[in-house]
């Protein structure tokens, strides 16, 4: 029985992935003019807390925690000289919160210890830090100082692989692919926009294609909300040229 040929990709899918980086930013930049961290806080230690406490939970469910913990230990200085079992009972609707009190209060350690209870601005320095990686890291610097940085979470990682953008699924990789796509002084707005768009349109089991301003020059367009599996998206992305 013949097969059916596959249709050719729409020309804007079928672009080079810097052609369709620069059309994604536009796109991104058009839906999403004012994106930005959505974790509240006030100044570089609240949004350093904030997001060590953010690691696999909701935004929504850390700012939900924040302000009885920021008014109970204002600074650096004041978490310090905590307990991390005085910590607990005010971050334990959120997930790993025993961990996370113990991270917060090292970090805030560190901080008083070797900083001048200041947060620091310096990748190195910052990742030194107890319960920091790379991903905290680029979300201060690129939030708090508005450095180039580009953070990669779970919603950058999904977003990367169906616009086809990057093809690997580990986030050092993504993030390099990514900041080789975009120009530098809006690596910080991509990440957030992307996180944006996957939050708001773009959802893990069920991406809302047909309300989605990126469509045209997306590789994975309809084929999740066809019921298609991860075969389909597979091919997609290495149709692609990330
Ligand atoms: S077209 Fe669909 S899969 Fe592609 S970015 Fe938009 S919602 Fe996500």
């Amino acid at each position: 029985m013949p097969t059916k040929p596959r249709p050719a990709p729409a020309p804007a899918v079928a672009a080079p992935a810097a052609v369709r980086a620069a059309a994604i930013l536009a796109g991104l930049e058009r839906l999403y003019p004012d994106a930005d961290c959505e974790l509240d806080h006030v100044d570089p230690f609240q949004l350093l807390v904030a997001t060590i406490l953010s690691a696999q939970t909701t935004d929504r469910a850390v700012n939900q925690v924040t302000p009885l913990l920021f008014a109970r230990f204002p600074d650096a200085r004041a978490l310090a000289a905590a307990d991390p079992l005085e910590v607990e009972p005010l971050i334990a609707t959120i997930g790993l919160f025993r961990n996370k009190a113990k991270s917060v209060v090292g970090a805030a350690r560190a901080l008083a210890e070797r900083h001048g209870a200041a947060v620091p601005r310096e990748r190195q320095a910052l990742e030194a830090l107890p319960g920091v990686g790379r991903k905290t890291a680029n979300v201060v610097l690129s939030t708090a100082f508005r450095e180039p940085a580009l953070a990669v979470d779970t919603h950058v990682t999904r977003l990367s692989g169906r616009l086809g953008l990057s093809a690997s699924d580990d986030p050092r990789r993504i993030e390099d692919d990514l900041t080789a796509l975009f120009p530098r002084e809006r690596w910080g707005f991509v990440s957030h926009a992307l996180i944006w768009h996957g939050r708001r349109v773009c959802d893990a089991r069920t991406p809302r294609c047909e309300a989605c301003g990126l469509a045209p020059h997306c590789p994975s367009a309809f084929l999740h909300a066809k019921g298609a599996g991860r075969g389909a998206a597979a091919k997609a992305k290495k149709r692609s040229d990330p």
